[in-house]
């Protein structure tokens, strides 16, 4: 019998962290958790480490580390750490065959190239890290020979079907869009949405933010992003499809025409579990397709009117530099303003424009550089969803 793997994951108490936990728990034979991180939930995460018998644990908060500390609630064999120093720790364990990145935010960046500089396999689920920082972890993975192993379905299933090909064989990369909730509204209505309507996703069950991001497919530009960064294409090699039944996860078109698709039910333990496991296949956790209770797979083109988000993303693309980070920090600020009842549904686009007009773009050359952007655009996208800038002018 070969060695088991030995996982770290980071994010162990969020959603991607309940399905990576649930494929670990299915394949014990092959995957052992050696190292668990969360931000606060720390009952929640002792839990885990009881469960799994886990040694390394680390919570981001530090008042709920010394909580936890206090009050022993982790198992006696389990060593706590603290705040980002923590995650670090847990992200170079010697002993760690791979880190899976599936907090949410920046949080993890630092921790993410510590796990790169020493070596260690990444599966990252967290786009927010490539679309700030994919020039500095990118060629961090290349200089040290470390395989980026995609979790987010779409990049997944490109990433399936990318195996065993040459990069001068792709055509195209060519994204899925659910199209969110708002699909088949009519455009007048779209005026009245609310935090409601907007949460409800036709076929994954995700957290708030990722659900309104589906809804203006703002998600999709992140994804576009995304897909820049690890798959090392022009953006002009990225295209969007809407596909209603999210059972298709993306495709990609090789130059002579052929066009390959990975397809699997809207679970995200099938990507968690290839991710993992990669490159052996073992039986998945969950049944696969039962084409006897599929009725149909639609494929549509994009409406750029409809998602004026999509088109934002791209434009942030194409312009490189830090825009991608102004467009994915403009669009956090006007999503929390949405849930917070203090921005239309249809002011979220108009907030991202404004930051991406107003913030002058350049290349950044370090990290910090783009660390210290985050404040300059949470400040000016704040300022206006305050003063509705967008009213006064057009
Ligand atoms: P979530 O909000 O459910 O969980 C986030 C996790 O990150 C939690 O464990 C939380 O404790 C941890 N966390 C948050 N802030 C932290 C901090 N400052 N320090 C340390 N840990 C912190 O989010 P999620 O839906 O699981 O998504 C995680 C990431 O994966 C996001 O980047 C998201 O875009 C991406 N993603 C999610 C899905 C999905 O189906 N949920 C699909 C594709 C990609
Ligand atoms: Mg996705």
């Amino acid at each position: 019998m070969s060695a088991k793997k030995r996982v770290v994951l980071l994010g162990a108490t969020g959603s991607i962290g309940e399905n990576t936990l649930n494929v670990i728990r299915h394949a014990s034979d092959d995957l052992e958790l050696i190292g668990i991180a969360g931000n606060s939930r720390s009952e929640e995460l002792a839990g885990i480490a009881r469960e799994f018998n886990v040694p390394h644990a680390a919570l981001a908060d530090e008042s709920a580390y010394r909580e936890s500390r206090n009050g022993g609630i982790f198992p006696p064999g389990c060593r706590l750490a603290c705040g980002e120093e923590g995650l670090t720790e847990l992200a170079t364990l010697p002993d760690a065959d791979i880190v899976l990145i599936a907090t949410s935010g920046t949080a993890a960046l630092r921790p993410a190239l510590a796990a790169i500089n020493a070596g260690r396999q990444i599966a990252l689920a967290n786009k927010e890290i490539l679309v700030l920082a994919g020039k500095f972890v990118t060629e961090a993975a290349r200089r040290h020979h470390v395989r980026l192993l995609p979790v987010d379905s779409e990049h997944n299933a490109l990433f399936q079907c990318l195996e065993g090909r040459q990069p001068e064989e792709v055509e195209r990369l060519i994204l899925t869009a659910s199209g969110g909730a708002f699909i088949d509204w009519p455009p007048e209505d779209l005026n009245r949405v609310t935090p409601r309507d907007a949460l409800a996703h036709p076929n994954w069950s995700m957290g708030p933010k990722i659900t309104v991001d589906s809804a203006t497919m703002a998600n999709k530009g992140l994804e576009m992003i995304e897909a820049y960064w690890l798959f090392d294409v022009e953006p002009r090699q990225i295209d969007v499809v809407l596909h209603r039944q999210s059972i298709i996860h993306s495709l990609v078109q090789l130059i002579d025409g052929s066009i390959l698709a990975q397809l699997s039910p809207p679970s995200m333990t099938f990507p968690i579990q290839y991710a993992l496991m990669y490159p052996k296949r073992v039986p998945g956790i969950q049944r696969s397709l039962d084409f006897t209770r599929i009725q149909r797979l639609d494929i549509e083109p994009v409406s750029g009117e409809r998602y004026p988000c999509l088109s934002l993303a791209r434009q942030a693309l194409e312009a490189g530099g830090i825009a991608p980070a102004i467009f994915n920090t403009a669009n956090e600020i006007a999503v929390n303003a949405f849930l917070a009842n203090s921005l239309a549904f249809l002011e979220i686009p108009k907030v991202i424009d404004r930051a991406l007009e107003r913030l002058e773009n350049f290349e950044p050359q370090t990290l910090d550089d783009v660390l210290c952007l985050e404040e300059a655009v949470r400040r000016t996208a704040s300022e206006l969803i305050e003063n509705k800038a967008w009213k006064k002018t057009s």
